[in-house]
């Protein structure tokens, strides 16, 4: 009798912590010291090993020893770092597709948590800007995952989050333009929306936030908004960079 209600209960507590407590990227069940971070040890673990060389500009991962990537030492930014929490592959791409492509907004705190770990790697801000969603893909979405995360990271840090910028919808199939005409494209999709005061920016230090950085074309073109409008320095936090640089 005694032997069936430990095993009762035994289940029920695996049910209870499988429900509540496992890690948002992997599944596993969390140890009690990162119960509250929602994400397990040997994947936080992973990304640092991932991101423990990454170039001091752009973030993306480069050798041993490297301060900074090929593309990066001849060219130059209107950002002035990019951080991000790990490479964009493996269980922390699936996650952040199944937050952004299946709606899966319970993974916003877990995921948020691990982007204020990156934030506190920059340098202090003293504003909040979320990268702004194509305004067609967010129709089909029905919500804004940058924003989502901003958020988060505006309540952890106590940080204003302003929607300063705004996307206009490009004409142009981006994925048929070259990569240095992607670049040229969208810089022009990017703007100041018609409610951001023309100071807000004015000597401000600007956190960007987005969930992906790949070709970094994005946050160059929201940097040189922000960097128009005032504001003296610009860092970008995301949850994942692509591994490749350029
Ligand atoms: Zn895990
Ligand atoms: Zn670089």
């Amino acid at each position: 009798m005694t032997a069936l209600v430990n095993e009762i209960a035994g289940r029920l507590m695996d049910f209870l912590m499988g429900v509540t407590c496992r890690c948002a990227l992997c599944g596993d069940i969390l140890s009690i010291d990162v119960l509250d971070r929602g994400i397990c040890r040997a994947c936080l673990n992973r990304m640092a090993a991932e991101m423990r060389w990454t170039c001091r500009t752009c973030g993306v991962p480069v050798r041993p020893g490297q301060a900074y990537c090929p593309a990066c030492t001849t060219r130059g930014y209107w950002f002035d770092a990019v951080k991000a929490a790990g490479v964009y592959h493996g269980s922390l791409k699936e996650a952040v597709i199944r937050m952004k492509y299946r709606g899966e907004r319970n993974l916003r705190t877990p995921l948020g948590k691990l982007l204020v770990n990156v934030a506190l790697k920059l340098p202090p801000c003293d504003v909040i800007v979320p990268v702004p969603v194509d305004p067609t893909r967010k129709g089909l979405r029905g919500f804004d995952q940058a924003r989502d995360l901003a958020e988060e990271l505006s309540r952890a840090l106590g940080l204003d989050l302003d929607d300063a910028l705004k996307r206009r919808k490009s004409n142009i199939s981006m994925t048929a333009l070259s990569k240095r005409d992607r670049w040229e494209e969208v810089k022009d999709t990017i703007e100041l929306g018609r409610s951001c005061q023309s100071r807000r920016f004015a000597r401000s230090r600007v956190l960007l936030v987005d969930d992906v950085v790949t070709t970094g074309a994005t946050a160059n073109a929201c940097s040189r908004v922000l960097k128009k409008a005032g504001a003296v320095e610009v860092y970008v936090a995301a949850l994942a960079r692509t591994a490749i640089w350029g």
